[in-house]
């Protein structure tokens, strides 16, 4: 017996029809075709006809593309998240189903003050796949959870929803942002969704607009700290942050600019990616991250008549040469530079220019940094530094230009719940300043090398960051170990 053309006894009594869906959607017959054809809609064939559930359209109408079916119960995931989590939150217990799971998901990166998240499908050594949820901190990426591979698709069909990414496609890298206003504290979040082999993989970007940032809060040394707001004081001319990746630098950079940026000075930040945005600061975002030179936007900006500019990085020689010229010009220029030293990271810049003049007109000053991990302060105790240590560590004394004996007292995390067993708690910055003075300028040009002005400024009693760091291990806010790894020394 052939089907009656539609068996409206078999239909569910929510669902609607397409005549309704696009009046709902006031759309056009065609358009809602392409829409359902493409997949953006998800409808169901009832016999012949096209039947909807309200909440398809809802989703659609939000933006929120398709929902995706998932083959198994979520539920344990998200008991597993509580737990992770230690409770449940008292805010999302009225949620349900997929929408509870990225919520927890969020909030277990927010409240352990993670910096990135990631979710994605790993193939595990006893040779299945599972989805892996892990979470970067100050002490590196821990794994937080390991679930059915098969939750993954649903769930980052939803983060791309949230970060106004096309759910659809699964074949080509999408970036986004979106806000996560629930937590206890706002935070904003950037989202790469990667196409890979055993499915995407998502990773979050933790930002918070909201966290304040100061040169204060920084702690840097007192000489340094005064050797840069002095250089800020003078308004226009170079002021680099540098170090290698990870170094804190742009932190730094956003720090100076915050004690700058005002309703009374234009400031404009050209960065690639923006990684925040500031009260009285334009940001601006050049289009590729991928070592695009900052000179076209910077020829634009120029127009906009700034008084401070923050420039992401600088990349290359034009980028060098522009940022002098801009400074040199009595803009205030704050950029950063990646390099060993300060040193030698002025060196660089009169080897690029070919002009040791215009370095040491237009640049202020030159700030070279490393992070540091701070000891604990829950599980601080005392060690007492053997013979053997005192080794060891004999180059990393010999390069800061100290030598410590044996028996010497020195504080250090020893490991508890409030540390994650690291024996580390937040980090800060050892620094060395380098600002542009006569006697440097005229090293400069003679063209004296890197030995021969680190032998002039120590005679000033000049220190570096290495002599920074012992500093500060002596005064127990971290250990001899993170200084030596910190300085590639162990
Ligand atoms: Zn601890």
């Amino acid at each position: 017996m052939q089907a009656p053309e539609t068996d409206l006894h078999e239909t569910p009594q929510d669902l609607i029809d397409m005549e309704a869906a696009i009046e709902l959607l006031k759309t056009t017959r065609p358009t809602f075709y392409r829409w359902l054809r493409s997949g953006r809609i998800k409808g169901m064939k009832v016999g012949r006809q096209w039947r909807f559930y309200p909440e398809d359209i809802e989703r659609f109408l939000k933006g929120q593309g398709p929902r995706v079916d998932l083959p198994l119960d979520i539920a344990p995931l998200n008991a597993q998240l509580i737990s992770a989590l230690g409770s449940e939150p008292e805010d999302l217990r009225a949620l349900e189903g997929i929408e509870k799971t990225v919520r927890l998901i969020l909030r277990l990166a927010q409240t352990t003050q993670a910096s990135h998240l990631h979710l994605e499908s790993l193939y595990q050594s006893e040779g299945e796949t599972q989805g892996v949820l892990r979470l970067r901190h100050e002490s590196g990426l821990t794994p937080v959870l390991t679930c059915d591979r098969r939750y993954l698709p649903a769930l980052i069909s939803q983060f791309k929803s949230l970060a106004g990414c096309d759910p659809l496609n699964q074949e080509t890298p999408q970036e986004g942002q979106f806000s996560d206003l629930s937590g206890p504290e706002n935070i904003r979040l950037r989202a790469h969704f990667l196409p890979a082999l055993l499915g995407e993989s998502l990773t979050l970007t933790l930002l918070k607009p909201d966290q304040q940032i100061s040169l204060d809060m920084l702690k840097l040394r007192p000489s340094v700290d005064l050797a840069l707001k002095n250089a800020l004081k003078q308004g226009w001319g170079l002021i680099i942050t540098s170090g290698p990746t990870g170094s804190g630098k742009t932190t730094t950079l956003y720090a100076a600019l915050q004690e700058v940026a005002s309703a009374t000075v234009k400031s404009i930040a050209l960065e690639s990616p923006v990684e925040r945005v500031f009260p009285w600061v334009v940001s601006v975002q050049t289009e590729s991250e991928s070592g695009e030179s900052f000179v076209g936007p910077l020829k634009s900006l120029m127009q906009s008549d700034p008084d401070v500019i923050l420039i992401g990085e600088l990349r290359d020689t034009e980028t060098v040469e522009m940022a002098l010229r801009i400074g040199l010009t009595g803009h205030l220029v704050l950029t950063q530079l990646h390099c060993e030293n300060a040193i030698q990271g002025l060196l660089r810049l009169v080897d690029l220019t070919g002009s040791a003049y215009t370095v040491t007109e237009a640049v202020k000053l030159v700030l070279n940094q490393r992070l540091l991990r701070r000891n604990c302060p829950a599980c601080l105790h005392q060690v007492v530094l053997s013979k053997s240590q005192v080794q060891s560590f004999e180059p990393l004394f010999a390069k800061a230009g100290k030598s410590l004996k044996v028996g010497t007292q020195l504080q250090q995390g020893k490991g508890c719940p409030a540390c994650q067993g690291t024996g580390y708690r937040g980090r800060l910055q050892i620094t060395e300043a380098l600002p542009m003075d006569p006697a440097l300028s005229q090293l400069l040009h003679q063209d004296a090398e890197a030995g021969e002005i680190a032998k002039k400024l120590k005679q000033t009693g000049w220190s570096n960051w290495l002599e920074d760091g012992l500093e500060r291990v002596l005064a127990g806010e971290s250990s001899l170990d993170e200084l030596a790894r910190v300085a590639g020394l162990l």
